[in-house]
């Protein structure tokens, strides 16, 4: 059936284009992407590349920008 066979094209062309898409919307986001920002303990300037941490993995130094946080101690 013709009809079907262009159906069936459509919706191929339209899952590539997707695909096209998604791909070049990677490429962007890894454009964007900004360096990593490096934060340095300031008690033994060991190099903390995740921001998520809130204390310094080599001496334990709770870092500064942490500094919301009240944690008892
Ligand atoms: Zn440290």
């Amino acid at each position: 059936m013709a009809f079907e066979e262009i159906v069936c094209y459509s919706q191929t062309v339209i899952l590539v284009l997707l695909a096209l898409g998604y791909l070049a919307n990677l490429r962007n986001k890894r454009g964007t992407i900004s360096p990593k920002v490096e934060i340095k303990c300031p008690s033994c300037d060991y190099v903390i590349t995740d921001q998520n941490v809130e204390y310094c993995a080599k001496c334990g130094n709770m870092l500064s920008h942490s500094e919301g946080l009240s944690l008892e101690k």
